[in-house]
């Protein structure tokens, strides 16, 4: 490649977390390459549920997880899955998950995602108005059901911790959810509300309008696989794809710890991956996002269609998806939601890029400040990609970000 096309810097994944990464490089000034070996929106960003979840600061790793997990497991469709054939592979890193629920480290991840939370919040208008997207946001907040007052009066401890945060939310009995979210089944007698909980009008095409907008301001995006790092005194060669640029970002969703490990760096990171059903826009008169926490999965209003989704697999990459899953949450969904028209769906599957404390990975690559990692951000891509694209052109332009990236360390493994 010739010295004149060769861009200050390369973002390899055009995920939700690259492509803001890419046009935050590009609004500092810098030229800026994207390569994705599929194009824009190919991976977790394209289906995931596209809320702005900023009131979701408790790590899932959690003495709550701890309690729900053994009676979700035993369920094969359930909110919580092992798949037989990749149980001894994810066995060190859910005994690192089972490390991370202690009360202290519960907080200090509390404390972590705040901050991260606080910063993407504050971030996020800005960014959609400087990219054009503002038009995309919605206000609808989030609905958490509970189906007895014990399964309510469990969830307390995690609201209060909210409340020690600075998180605004309304418990309700029936007759008030009934105000915010006509038709739930009877059978949720308690619910709390999050008003602060802001949805995308839809994920997939709000990544293309990133996309067009970053090519519109001058950034190309090139289709190839990234397959090996090699960082040297001057800059940085992505092998596979035949590119080099003065510095590189690391943003490739659940493949990343891959491109890491080809510069000696082991981030234990694996893959949640989560399901859902679109339904067509009339499948139910949806006014705000439900959360079946005891079920683990969502129902949300997208401008593409009511999306029913969530659950958790620990199955890897190479699994294939087992639809079973969708099909189950949408006989949940049809029970909890009476009247949900659940014909004319579309399946789906993504891979969550999880680390054990449920934090992502922010910051310099070992060994070298040309690579900077930005991925691992689980259930929270979307949410905090604004300030994570903030902290990464911090770090490219010798800004110190705006909150302390120690707990966000891709070394805190090791
Ligand atoms: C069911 C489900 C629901 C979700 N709901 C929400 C939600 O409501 N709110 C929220 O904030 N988050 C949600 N998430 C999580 C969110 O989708 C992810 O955290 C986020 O999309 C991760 O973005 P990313 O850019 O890091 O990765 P991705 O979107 O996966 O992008 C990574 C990209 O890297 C590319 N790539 C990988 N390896 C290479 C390589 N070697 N060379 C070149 N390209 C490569 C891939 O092709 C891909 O395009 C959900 C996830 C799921 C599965």
């Amino acid at each position: 490649m010739s010295e004149a096309a060769q861009p200050d810097v390369i973002v390899i994944g055009a995920g939700v977390v690259g492509l803001s990464s890419a046009l935050a490089l590009q609004a500092r000034g810098k030229t800026v390459t994207v390569l994705d070996r599929e194009g824009p929106a190919a991976g977790a960003s394209a289906g995931n549920a596209g809320a702005f979840a900023f009131t979701d600061i408790l790590p899932l790793a959690s003495p709550g997880l701890m309690r729900k997990a053994p009676r979700w497991l035993l369920d094969p469709l359930g909110p919580l899955t092992v798949p037989p054939s990749y149980a001894l592979r994810i066995a060190p890193w859910m005994l690192r998950v089972a490390r991370a629920c202690s009360p202290a480290r519960v907080e200090a991840a509390t404390t972590a995602q705040t901050a991260l939370m606080d910063l993407s919040k504050a971030e996020l208008e800005p960014f959609l108005a400087a990219t054009g997207t503002l038009s995309m946001l919605r206000r609808d907040g989030n609905l958490e059901v509970y189906e007895s007052d014990a399964e309510w009066r469990a969830s307390l401890s995690g609201w209060d911790a909210r409340e020690r945060h600075g998180i605004a939310f309304r418990h309700m009995r029936a007759d008030e959810m009934a105000e915010v979210q006509p038709g739930l089944s009877p059978r949720f007698v308690r619910g709390t509300f999050t008003p602060g909980w802001f949805s995308i009008a839809d994920p997939k095409d709000y990544v293309l309008a990133l996309a067009e907008r970053f090519r519109a301001d001058g950034g190309r995006i090139e289709r190839g696989e990234a397959l090996r790092l090699r960082p040297d005194a001057s800059g940085v060669t992505v092998e596979g794809a035949g590119l080099r640029a003065t510095e590189v970002v690391v943003a490739a969703g659940a493949f990343s710890h891959r491109l890491a490990a080809t510069i000696g760096e082991r981030v234990p990171l694996e893959t949640e991956r989560g399901y859902n059903t679109t339904l067509p826009a009339n499948a139910f008169d949806l006014r705000t996002q439900v959360t079946f926490g005891g079920h683990g999965f969502v129902v949300t209003r997208l401008a593409s269609g009511i999306r029913v989704g969530g659950a958790v697999e620990l199955g890897g990459l190479q699994l294939k998806p087992n639809f079973k899953r969708s099909t189950a949450m949408l006989a949940k969904a049809e029970s909890f939601l009476p009247g949900l028209r659940t014909e004319g769906g579309r399946q789906w599957m993504g891979f969550r890029p999880s680390l054990p404390d449920s934090l992502p990975a922010i910051g310099f690559a070992r060994g070298s400040r040309r690579v900077v990692h930005a991925f691992g951000h689980g259930h929270l891509g979307l949410t905090q990609s604004a300030g994570t694209a903030r902290i990464v052109a911090d770090l490219l332009t010798g800004r110190t970000p705006p909150v302390d990236l120690a707990p966000f360390s891709p070394q805190r493994f090791a």
